[in-house]
């Protein structure tokens, strides 16, 4: 009779949902990367399409790209593709390249090898055998339930190990396992958690919360070139204003970029004239990313540092950016001359005209000033009158 209670608990397996009941059609993948995972799957190697190319597609959206997990090993891709280079020291990650794309192609790896875990120890040489694992343990090192579903292709059957099915259906964002030891492993991960939320329009479940409120400090402890990345894709898909709002809110910004905070918050906080700025620029962003076009780095600086620029002057605010975050001056000094051509732009064009026009950045600096006339609700005729000079700068010179 004792014999029941000491029976181990039946393993649960990942819930399978079967092709007619999820909506991904092989029409709606990369080519290429169908061209990867048949031929893995040909040669007899698991291969799924994972991570947020899986999430988008199961959300109707446009996946940024299409990575493919696999129980081949490295070397074993690169023997399956010519067009194929072994990248990193640690982890090696298999690039299949297809002219310009590049499909991204992983060994399924063990639970606590994250990204994170790779590129701080990238320096340390290649790691052991056992840094490989099954789809299991490769779901379970992914970063939020929702990026941590795998598509089959032998089966076009989605498998879920982690609960992404459940909370896409409710929108969710929540940490696979427990939040506060995901975020001490990666700070990162919680600049990632606001970005799905904002760009997905996803809430935030109440303990990975939680966990953001708690630990937000320690992404000074980051990597600066991975937070520097990670800042500027808040920007993107048009919820540059949501993404940093909640940075305000949960001490992020803080953290990161203290001054700007600082002068959010004595310039009516949730009301600072920062996210006037800040909206026209998500619009425009929505606009550059339909017609396939990405915004520089540049300008969505200019625009967040638009407001406190004007009480402080562009090189004192701008400068905090460079020396808390990092940025490479190739951002950096973009954004100053954005910012600092609005006087120019406000005056119509006159002699000595052709320099300025014929700068690198005029083009950016000229969306800039079109973004900052919306936000102040000003006239674009004097800047319609740039743009048409700049269209002749080719004829007349
Ligand atoms: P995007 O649309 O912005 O590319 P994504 O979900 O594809 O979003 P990537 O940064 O391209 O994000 O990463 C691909 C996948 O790798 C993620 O979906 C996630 O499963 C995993 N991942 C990325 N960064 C981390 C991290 N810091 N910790 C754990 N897993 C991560
Ligand atoms: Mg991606």
């Amino acid at each position: 009779m004792f014999e029941f209670f000491r029976r181990n608990k039946p393993k649960k397996g990942p819930i399978v949902c079967a092709r007619p009941d999820h909506c991904i059609s092989r029409k709606n993948i990369d080519p290429d990367a169908l061209r990867v995972l048949y031929r893995l799957s040909d040669l007899g190697y698991e291969a799924y399409l994972v991570g947020g190319g899986v999430r988008d597609l199961l959300l109707g959206r446009v996946p940024k790209d299409f990575d493919v997990g696999t129980s081949a090993h490295p070397n074993e891709v690169r023997r399956a593709f010519r067009n194929c280079f072994l990248i990193g020291r640690r982890f090696r990650l298999a690039h299949v390249r297809f002219g310009q794309k590049v499909i991204e192609t992983a060994t399924f790896r063990a639970s606590s090898q994250s990204v994170g875990d790779i590129i701080a120890h990238a320096a340390e040489g290649p790691m052991e055998d056992n840094t490989y694992g099954t789809p299991e343990t490769d779901a379970n090192r992914r970063d939020f339930t929702v990026n941590g579903l795998f598509y089959d292709i032998k089966t076009f059957a989605v498998i879920d190990y982690v609960g992404g099915l459940e909370d896409l259906k409710r929108r969710v964002i929540r940490s696979i396992g427990d939040p506060m030891i995901r975020f001490r492993e990666d700070p990162v991960r919680m600049m990632r958690a606001i970005k799905f939320s904002s760009r997905l329009d996803f809430t935030i479940e109440k303990n990975t919360e939680k966990a953001i409120r708690k630990l937000h400090s320690c992404i000074t402890t980051a990597a600066p070139p991975r937070v520097c990345e990670e800042v500027f894709r808040l920007f993107s898909y048009g919820a540059g204003t949501k993404a940093f709002k909640m940075m305000y809110r949960y001490g992020l910004l803080h953290d990161l970029l203290p001054d700007l905070s600082d002068f959010i918050d004595g310039d009516g906080g949730e009301d600072s004239s920062t996210w006037l700025y800040m909206s026209v620029l998500d619009r425009f962003e929505k606009a550059m990313h339909e017609r396939g076009y990405d915004v520089p780095n540049g300008l969505r600086a200019a625009v967040l540092y638009t407001a406190m620029a004007r009480k402080i002057g562009s090189r004192k605010a701008l400068g905090t950016m460079l020396s808390s975050l990092k940025i490479p001056k190739a951002t950096y000094f973009p954004a100053i001359f954005m910012i600092d051509s609005t006087r120019r732009f406000r005056q119509k064009p006159a002699d000595g005209r052709w320099r300025f026009v014929g700068h690198r950045d005029f083009p950016d600096a000229l969306d800039y000033n079109r973004i900052v006339a919306r936000a102040e609700g000003l006239s674009e005729q004097v800047l319609d009158q740039w743009a048409d000079l700049y269209n002749q700068q080719g004829d007349e010179k």
